[in-house]
């Protein structure tokens, strides 16, 4: 099983969502069998209810890993295949305290699973002040820092940005944030969502995943579903 997990960094409501599902699609339009999870990062028990027989789990990075792993198995296909990828949403913001088990779980899951079988989408922000009407890229210099502090380290940067980002402002990135410039992804503003899977296309992200997933599909992707 090969994990997918998208993070989101700067602000909510950046777009995690839409990508995690064109990441998937993409996927899927290559032939792959795939699933996905979406985490809302609420840990609703009410201890005050408990049988005195019963406790917290204390070991809460175990049960998230073990939750993940076996819902990762459920097929969502017709044909009841096991799916071979999960991609999950992790909701919310970096550094938010709610989603702190969570970013702990998957720094243990990581190593759990081994590197070819998990990596790491960062969904971050590039504002666009009209001031000087410049790209900047210091938010996500500062929350792609923030998450590799926690243990994670992003293996594609997707930039989320009103207009295409300029090729300086991707060479910066990549330099600010320790990735090659091929694995800065830029999202910007689109007039319709069901372009973003195209958009992730056309900058080889289904190239990357083959090789850092060690995926054997076509690489360029049959139909778009
Ligand atoms: P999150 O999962 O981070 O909360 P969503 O994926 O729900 O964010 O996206 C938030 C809003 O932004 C949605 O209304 C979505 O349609 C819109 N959106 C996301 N990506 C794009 C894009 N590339 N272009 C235009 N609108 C987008």
């Amino acid at each position: 099983m090969k994990y997918i997990l998208v993070t989101g960094g700067v602000i909510s409501g950046i777009g995690k969502g839409i990508i995690a599902s064109s990441v998937g699609t993409i996927l899927k339009s290559c032939g792959l069998h795939v699933t996905a999870i979406k985490i809302d990062p609420y840990i609703n028990i009410d201890a005050g209810t408990f049988s005195p027989y019963e406790h917290v789990v204390p070991h809460i990075t175990d049960a998230i890993q073990e939750w993940v792993m076996k819902q990762a198995r459920i097929s969502v296909d017709d044909d009841g295949v096991e799916p071979q990828v999960c991609v999950i949403e992790l909701g919310g913001t970096v550094g938010d305290i709610e989603s702190m088990p969570f970013i702990e779980a998957f720094r243990q899951f990581q190593f759990k699973v081994k590197r070819e079988n998990f990596c790491n989408i960062h969904v971050s922000l590039i504002p666009q002040p009209n001031t000087t009407g410049e790209q900047k890229t210091k938010p996500t210099q500062n929350s792609v820092r923030e998450l590799r502090g926690l243990g994670l380290s992003p293996d594609l940067i997707m930039c989320r940005c009103t207009t295409p980002l300029e090729t300086a402002v991707k060479e910066k990135i990549s330099m600010f944030c320790h990735v090659e410039p091929t694995q800065v992804i830029c999202v910007h503003d689109v007039a319709s969502i069901y372009r973003v899977p195209l958009l992730l296309e056309e900058q080889g992200v289904v190239r990357y995943f083959c090789q850092r997933l060690n995926l054997h599909v076509e690489t360029r992707p049959r139909k778009m579903l």
